[in-house]
């Protein structure tokens, strides 16, 4: 998109200054809430009406990759999309559910129902800053459940329009890019996929050398019971992290970003459209 994001590398005020008028001319960073006052938190919510949470968790990722892979993979990933549409990123929530890999050294979990608890209390928080709409920006799988919760509950109680994006279109972006075996149809774990984007999105916590192929035996009961990931994987990886490189993470993300914009970019049209706050209509005819 030609817009507001474009040149921001720096951080900078160009993007919001870049507008007619408004005080977002004075934002360090007009993406980064923690790093805004509450006045400038406020009117960047009011001019975007997106508000994306990055969320993560902290698990093992094999001898190559830090527990925090899926941390640094959603602050990213939410950080571009929101270069992209505009919106506001809200500080990481970094403890996800960790059923699957529980045991594992380092790794830490939260139950689903603490989790859902949460995001919903970030939810009821954004409806009364009068922020319309809301993206879970997720890089881990056990998070799936608790962000469906929270997501209901809250579209049950009148808003947030609230998103759960966990790597939209990797599906066929992994087809193009995949040379290691597949050997589940959804699963992936410190993998050729997961290193890559992490080669990509945080290069300076991937170490190569260190990376280790294990390609688990997925018993073909594997979707109907539950499985610790024990039975699956000894190190952590499932799968072939050492086929990894940036430029199949460009792929992978920039496929997940693209999806996540375009349908974040639709539902701001339709919320503005519909008669939402003044503020909102008058930044939507600014974007045209
Ligand atoms: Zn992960």
């Amino acid at each position: 998109m030609a817009g507001v994001g474009d040149g921001m590398a720096g951080g900078r005020d160009r993007g919001a200054a870049g507008r007619e008028g408004g005080a977002a001319g004075r934002y360090r960073d007009p993406y980064d809430l923690e790093a805004m006052t509450g006045e400038e938190a406020q009117a960047r919510l009011r001019e975007t009406g997106i508000a994306l949470l990055p969320l993560g968790a902290v698990e093992i990722h094999g001898p190559h990759l830090p527990l925090g892979t899926d941390n640094y993979i959603a602050r990213a990933m939410a950080r571009k999309v929101a270069e992209r549409v505009d919106a506001v990123v809200l500080p990481t929530l970094a403890y996800g559910q960790v059923w699957s890999l529980y045991g594992f050294p380092g790794t830490l979990s939260v139950d689903d129902r603490a989790l859902a608890a949460v995001l919903a209390g970030i939810g009821r928080s954004l409806r009364d800053l009068g922020v319309p709409i809301f993206a879970i920006v997720n890089a881990h799988l056990g998070n799936v459940a608790a962000m469906r919760e929270a997501a209901r509950v809250l579209e049950s109680e009148g808003g947030p329009l609230t998103f759960y994006f966990t790597h939209p279109a990797l599906g066929e972006a992994a087809e193009r890019v995949r040379e290691s075996p597949r050997f589940h149809g959804s699963l992936f774990h410190a993998c050729e996929l997961e290193t890559s984007m992490m080669l990509y999105l945080a290069p300076e916590h991937v170490e190569m050398s260190r990376a280790v192929r294990e390609i688990p035996q997925v018993p073909p009961d594997f979707d109907f019971r539950p499985v610790r990931w024990r039975e699956l994987t000894r190190t952590g990886v499932m799968g072939d992290p050492t086929l990894a490189t940036p430029e199949k993470g460009r792929v992978l993300v920039e496929a997940s970003v693209d999806r996540m914009v375009a349908i974040l970019a639709e539902a701001r049209r339709r919320v503005w459209a519909g008669g939402g706050a003044g503020e909102g209509a008058d930044a939507l005819e600014r974007k045209g």
